[in-house]
């Protein structure tokens, strides 16, 4: 019998490990230093903030894996030997692996700021860090003021989540606005300016100098690039993450931000394959990005992989961007392509309810019309609709004619659709929807 063995038990790892069962009989293994079962990474947030016990972000009984044969092993792999075909844990025991699965997700980024690994200065991604930031900010007693570094989906969770416990947050980002790198201007706006609205104090055009130590090894204060110094009890790396690839080092493993691999998810050595966020494609598809550390993509690789694994060889092919998040109170998803600006011969249209967060940005090719792809904030719309959009090729004519087709919200929600249509009339003059 066939015995993989995967490493990380993340939403790719586990996926994968899922599918393969249900494809074949053949012996699984999976091993994560992290905790003893999967649980929703994405759902750390709302363990610190009371709504849920850290056991109900597990979305398996505990029986599932015995009843599924899948076996678990808690431990760290300090190393790889790919000659042997065997794993080496931190404890000194090896096991042996017909297949290997790398699916060992990411760490935070860090980028040698002075202090960066004082006490009270840490990231926000495993379950070790929701522990550890139990300690560090439990309150604001212990913690009068936190500063988060780095404008991106993670650090607008933790701010939002250090408010749950009224502890005062100083947010530095180096953009203009909020993940103005990603999303277009009017759009990026609203959301530095509703973060703001939570009583963050939002800085733009900020970096970190410098974290300071109070004499002890602990954070008391940071300076920033413009020489202003902030007493703090805590601060958040939140400047991105990277692929938690260090105990491949000298495997013969090929590298490069993250774990090389082909459309097949194949590493350059036999019988290892690399997924999740720690996978990086050599040729990325399309326009997607070789790392892509996002849930869905974690989940997809699982799946395609245990199609190969499993006898049926499958390239991967992820289909149409697509993603959702959270800023704060704001809802957003975005299908297909928004860029911060719009690519050469394309354009944006944007819409936005008065007095409210209901928005759109929509991004089309000028001289044909075609759709390229929509961000949306609190209005819900759905997945299948737009991926049959963005298959067909609809104008974007069609797809503001036909939105309430994708619409999602509850059925006694006002909904913005017929208000969207009359703006972009007004706005397009050409456009077929006024013929
Ligand atoms: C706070 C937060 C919020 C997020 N929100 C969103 C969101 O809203 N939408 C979205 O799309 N994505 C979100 N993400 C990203 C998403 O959670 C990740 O892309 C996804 O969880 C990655 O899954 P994975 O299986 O690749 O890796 P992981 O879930 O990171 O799992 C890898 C596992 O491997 C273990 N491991 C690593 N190295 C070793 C080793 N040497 N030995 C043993 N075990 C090892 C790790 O400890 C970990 O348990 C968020 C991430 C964070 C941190």
């Amino acid at each position: 019998m066939k015995h993989i063995v995967i490493i990380g038990n993340g939403i790719a790892g586990v996926t994968a490990a899922r599918h393969i069962r249900k494809l074949s009989d053949h012996r699984i293994t999976i091993i994560s230093g992290e905790t003893d079962y999967f649980f929703s990474r994405t759902a750390l947030m709302y363990v610190y903030m009371g709504h849920m016990k850290f056991k109900h972000t597990q979305p398996y009984e505990n029986w599932f894996w015995k009843k599924n044969r899948l076996e678990l092993v808690k431990a760290w792999v300090k190393r790889v030997n790919v000659d042997q075909k065997e794993v080496l844990l931190e404890q000194g025991q090896t096991i042996s692996y017909d297949q290997l699965v790398l699916a060992t997700g990411s760490i935070p980024n860090k980028f040698g700021w002075p202090g960066e690994d004082l006490d009270g200065v840490q990231g926000l991604v495993s379950k070790m860090d929701l522990e550890l930031l139990e300690k560090n900010a439990p309150d604001n007693s212990t913690c009068k003021r936190a500063v988060i570094i780095g404008g991106g989906l993670i650090g607008v969770e933790l701010a939002e989540m250090l408010l749950t416990r009224k502890i005062p947050v100083t947010f530095l980002i180096r953009e203009k606005y909020f993940w103005d790198g990603v999303l277009p201007a009017p759009d990026a706006q609203l959301i530095s300016q509703h973060i703001k609205l939570h009583h963050v104090d939002l800085r733009h055009e900020e970096e970190l100098d410098e974290i300071l130590d109070n004499g002890s090894g602990r954070v008391h204060a940071i300076t920033t690039k413009k020489g202003e110094r902030i007493d703090c009890d805590f601060v958040g790396l939140c400047a991105g993450v990277r692929p938690q690839i260090n105990f491949l080092k000298d495997s013969g493993i090929e590298t490069n931000r993250g774990i090389l691999v082909d459309r097949f998810l194949q590493t350059n050595v036999p019988d290892v394959y690399a997924i999740g966020d720690c996978a990086e494609q050599r040729e990325p598809v399309g326009e997607r990005k070789a790392v892509e550390a996002v849930w869905y993509t974690g989940r997809m690789m699982g799946e395609t992989l245990a199609q190969n694994l499993c006898g049926n060889p499958t390239a991967w092919n992820p289909g149409h961007w697509f993603n959702s998040a959270k800023f704060m109170d704001i809802e957003y998803q975005t299908y297909g392509w928004v860029w911060n600006k719009p690519k050469e011969g394309n354009a944006h249209y944007h819409w936005k309810e008065k007095d409210s967060n209901r928005a759109i940005t929509i991004e089309y090719h000028l001289a044909t019309r075609k759709f390229v792809g929509i961000n949306t904030f609190m209005i819900r719309l759905q997945h299948k609709q737009f991926d049959q959009w963005l298959s067909n090729g609809a104008t974007v004519d069609e797809v503001i004619r036909n939105l309430d087709l994708a619409g999602f919200d509850p059925e006694f929600y006002k909904k913005p659709f017929e208000a969207i249509k009359k703006d972009f009339i007004n706005q397009s003059q050409d456009s077929v929807l006024s013929h």
